[in-house]
């Protein structure tokens, strides 16, 4: 049975609990470009196609 995830983009994923389906590319849309921020030792990086947030 396949397993269909959906991306929740209201909430700030953890790579820890969802890897990356493909390494260094947005689960959502399959786009490579992040927007990053490091706060409080966290770096967080963000879609800049879609907007989905994981902390990695
Ligand atoms: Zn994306």
């Amino acid at each position: 049975m396949e397993t269909k995830q959906e991306i929740d983009l209201s909430i700030t994923y953890n790579i820890r609990e969802f890897p990356d389906k493909i390494s260094g590319r947005c689960d959502n849309c399959n786009n490579a470009k992040f927007k990053s921020s490091i706060k409080n030792a966290i770096f967080l990086r963000e879609c800049r196609h879609c907007g989905m947030k994981k902390i990695i």
